[in-house]
């Protein structure tokens, strides 16, 4: 280790932390690491420097009571899933552990993917293929109504050509003829 060199022997060292390096390349480097600030802020506060080991050691030991205040947390957030509250984070840990929450949680999941499933079958209704085909039937609903459009045209025009008077007449001699057409089988 190069905090066990001594300071005296070495000309790259840190007053603050007490340490000595082996070149001028680790002293920048060190003076750029949280231990040497964690040491300046002590100096500063009139506070013994701590070695790199101490310093690990805090920095673990932090890390760890900010694990537990987010975890306390989480407990006190409670399980969204089952929507239960816990009292400690060893009751939330638990409950995380449990069967009944894992299952819980396999049916939320499963939900949650029915619905990105379902989002995905909607956007590609939404998607170019399907647009293109509405538009087709769209446009094919619209040809067939100006077909319709253009023979009830026609037809009325037709019946334009023929006059109502006309029309009647018309019938009338179709039907006598058939009258006599009767009339003849029968004679
Ligand atoms: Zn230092
Ligand atoms: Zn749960």
């Amino acid at each position: 280790m190069l905090s066990c060199l001594k300071v005296a022997m070495s000309v790259y060292t840190c007053i603050s932390c007490r340490v000595a390096f082996a070149d001028g390349e680790v002293q920048r480097a060190h003076y750029k690491s949280d231990w040497h600030r964690y040491n300046l802020k002590r100096k500063v506060a009139d506070m013994p420097a701590v070695t790199a080991e101490n310093f690990q050691e805090r920095v673990l030991a932090q890390r760890k009571s900010d694990e537990q205040q987010l975890s306390d947390a989480a407990a006190t957030a409670g399980c969204a899933v089952c929507g239960k509250k816990f009292s400690s984070a060893n009751a939330h840990r638990n409950h995380l552990q449990s069967h009944k929450h894992q299952q819980a949680e396999k049916q939320a999941l499963l939900a949650a993917q029915r619905k990105v499933e379902k989002m995905n079958e909607k956007n590609l209704e939404k998607g170019l293929g399907d647009e293109k085909e509405d538009r087709d039937a769209r446009n094919e609903a619209l040809r067939q109504e100006a077909e319709g459009a253009a023979r009830q045209k026609a037809e009325k025009t037709e019946k334009a050509e023929f006059p109502p008077r006309l029309m009647w007449l018309e019938e009338q001699a179709k039907r006598r003829g058939t009258e006599d057409g009767a009339t003849a089988v029968q004679a």
